[in-house]
């Protein structure tokens, strides 16, 4: 089903310089789907692919017809591997498309972007279980767990018109909130503003309304990944979500990564999706040999933040998180897929679904400040003469990530960054 070709071969180079460093985001192997124009222009945006620090536009490239990032990703399997295949092999040392290629090119460092895609709708799920245990027990430490959480994937219906690219400026959002010990809501900016670690998926073709992706036909209609911060008003969240899930407290702002990282790019970073001994197995609908082989990804996340002192400062930013995709998700992808159809519900292309905060197994790997400070009754010394127990305005909150093996070539997401201003 997921096979590799001469797309991954480790040894290929680029005549785009920079696509060879050793460290680059965005070698040759790698080449994922933005939208981008010229920064400060109003032209529309066209659909690119990066490569090293440049962006190939690809329909002065002559390699697509359209600007719609939508219509590429209702392509099948077979045509999205053809593309991967004609941009790779143009870009490649030695190629003769260099001459032609070379006008199609756009420093990233003078591009702007948008959300890569018109995002019809948004689904955030929960699949982080370290993230789940660890939230549940401060929220009910009595049950930090629901009996439900090992049999199926837990989802809420989330909002597409507050996503936006890397850069985004996060105003505080204001709302209801109760104090610990307080007999009612008070009103007011949110006090405890966070950020939470996720890799978003992106569908590819979709299905019918009626019709479910089964499992052995999820990985088809998966088109990429990309990095997906899902700010949280924790004191707002408290508050509102019982009993139907979090609603104002996380609608406010979502922030993605300009790139999707393509399922093709991510081919030989897939890995076992395994249950700890003692867990259910999933239900048939939600188990398939594939995903069993090579349903989980392989991907290193990683937290970074700069305060506005260190900005001005000229300080770089503090690392707060780093943690691998396989051991902090108990769902994968296809997992995913196949539950959200199941029912007869319509997944169409572009449709962004979360996968929840993931967290690694030990406190200090943790994908949000509300367990990495526990509520906020610990808070993190920043090591820059400032702590924080959530959020602060003027703090950057930068997500990054990347995936790795000996033998294969290293390829990243580049980052998802925004910044939180003042109410
Ligand atoms: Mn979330």
């Amino acid at each position: 089903m997921i096979t590799l070709d001469e797309t991954h071969a480790p040894d290929l180079r680029s005549w785009v310089e920079a696509a060879n460093r050793v460290g680059c985001d965005f070698p040759i192997q790698n080449l994922p789907f933005g939208r981008f124009r010229l920064a400060g222009g109003d032209d529309p945006f066209r659909i690119g692919v990066a490569i090293g620090d440049q962006i190939l536009d690809l329909k002065a490239a002559g390699l697509i017809d359209g600007d719609d990032m939508n219509a590429l990703m209702a392509a099948s399997p077979a045509e999205r591997r053809a593309l991967r295949l004609a941009i790779s092999r143009g870009l490649r040392e030695g190629s003769e498309c260099r001459q032609l290629w070379g006008p199609a090119l756009l420093a990233q460092s003078a591009a702007e972007y948008a959300v890569p895609c018109r995002i019809g709708d948004y689904t955030d799920f929960y699949t982080g279980i370290h993230h789940a245990t660890t939230v549940g027990k401060l929220f009910r430490p009595d049950q930090p767990l629901m009996p439900n959480y090992k049999w199926v994937p837990i989802g809420y219906h989330g909002r597409s018109s507050s996503i936006a690219v890397s850069g985004q400026a996060v105003r505080r959002p204001q709302g209801q909130a109760r104090a610990a010990n307080a007999l009612e809501p008070s009103f007011g900016p949110s006090k405890r503003l966070d950020y939470e670690l996720e890799l978003g998926y992106f569908v590819g073709p979709g299905n019918a309304l009626g019709i479910p992706i089964a499992i052995e036909a999820a990985e088809d209609h998966l088109f990429g990944i990309c990095l997906l911060n899902d700010w949280s008003a924790r004191d707002l969240q408290a508050w509102e979500y019982q009993p139907l899930g979090p609603f104002l407290s996380k609608n406010f702002a979502t922030t993605l990564s300009p790139w999707i990282v393509t399922m093709e790019a991510l081919a030989p970073f897939r890995a076992r999706f395994e249950r700890p001994a003692g867990d259910p197995q999933p239900l048939a609908y939600l188990d398939s040999p594939f995903n069993r082989d090579g349903g989980a990804l392989d991907v290193t996340l990683e937290v970074w933040l700069q305060t506005a002192a260190m900005r001005a400062a000229e300080a770089e930013p503090v690392r707060l998180t780093k943690v691998n995709v396989q051991q902090a998700a108990y769902w994968t992808a296809a997992q995913l897929l196949a539950h959200h159809t199941v029912n007869g519900c319509n997944l169409q292309p572009g449709d962004l679904l979360g996968s929840g905060t993931l967290s690694g197994p030990e406190p200090g790997r943790a994908g949000s400040m509300l367990e990495l400070t526990l509520g906020g009754k610990h808070p993190l010394d920043l090591g820059s003469g400032e702590i924080r127990s959530f959020l602060e305005d003027g703090d950057t909150v930068i997500l990054r990530g990347y995936c790795q093996r000996d033998g294969v070539a290293r390829i990243g997401f580049g980052e998802a960054s925004g910044t939180v201003v003042a109410r």
